[in-house]
């Protein structure tokens, strides 16, 4: 047989395949079964995605993509919000990111729909936050606050606090989880504020403690080159 042109190295190709794949196949036979690990799976009322690992994926944004709607709820005793998004019928029950958060005191428990959105805005105390979303009345979700509008004027003593109750009432975030927020739940998204002893399905991430040089938020996308300038983060 001669073996000239595409067509010949075609037929060579096709009989090495045919006589390779039902070794490959006989090969991975012989591994001893395991159960899939990764991918979806419905547990204690929720949506959750695991690696190839077994482990639980605590972000599943870039996994699920953009959604046209979500529900954040706050959990007021453990400082920790946690987004939702739709499993179809079954509702809000995929969780898709947790930040830490500081409230206060005074947040109320409650279910309210957000009526607007800043990017700065001047919050009690003479100070500015950004990324603001008005969850209701003067209940905001915002950045730490800032001395100005200014991405370099942070309060880095507050920042510090952040996981701890700390504020006024309004839910404090790291500057980029509350751009996460401002940027993708529309006016009107529900907001839950509940208390539990219990932080949430993805549990509560740790926020970073910064030097008191830091004046900026590591988590603000505006404020990065300042990071890779001094190389902290
Ligand atoms: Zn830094």
């Amino acid at each position: 047989m001669k073996l000239r042109g595409k067509r010949g190295w075609g037929l060579l190709l096709a009989l090495i395949l045919a006589f390779c794949l039902p070794l490959g196949v006989s090969a991975a036979d012989a591994e001893p079964e395991k159960p899939a690990k990764s991918g979806w799976k419905y547990v204690k009322g929720y949506k959750l995605y695991y690696d190839k690992n077994g482990k639980l994926v605590k972000d599943v944004s870039s996994i699920i993509g953009k959604r046209s709607s979500y529900i954040v709820k706050v959990n007021k005793r453990k400082n920790c919000v946690t987004v939702y998004a739709k499993d179809g019928r079954k509702g809000y029950i995929i969780p898709v990111k947790a930040f830490p958060c500081s409230a206060g005191n005074a947040t109320p428990i409650t279910t309210a729909r957000t009526p607007s959105k800043y990017r700065w805005h001047r919050l009690n105390g003479n100070c500015y936050g950004q990324w603001c979303t008005r969850i209701k009345q003067g209940y905001l979700f915002h950045s730490v606050m800032y001395g100005k509008t200014s991405n370099t004027s942070l309060s880095v003593k507050n920042y510090n606090k952040l996981g701890r109750t700390a504020s006024h009432g309004c839910i404090r975030l790291r500057a980029g989880d509350a751009k996460w927020i401002y940027d993708n739940c529309r006016r009107g998204t529900k907001v839950i504020i509940y208390n539990s002893s219990d932080p949430g399905p993805l549990g509560k991430p740790k926020a970073e403690k910064l030097p008191s040089w830091h004046r900026w938020d590591p988590t603000d996308p505006t404020a990065k080159s300042l990071c890779r300038k001094k190389g902290c983060h």
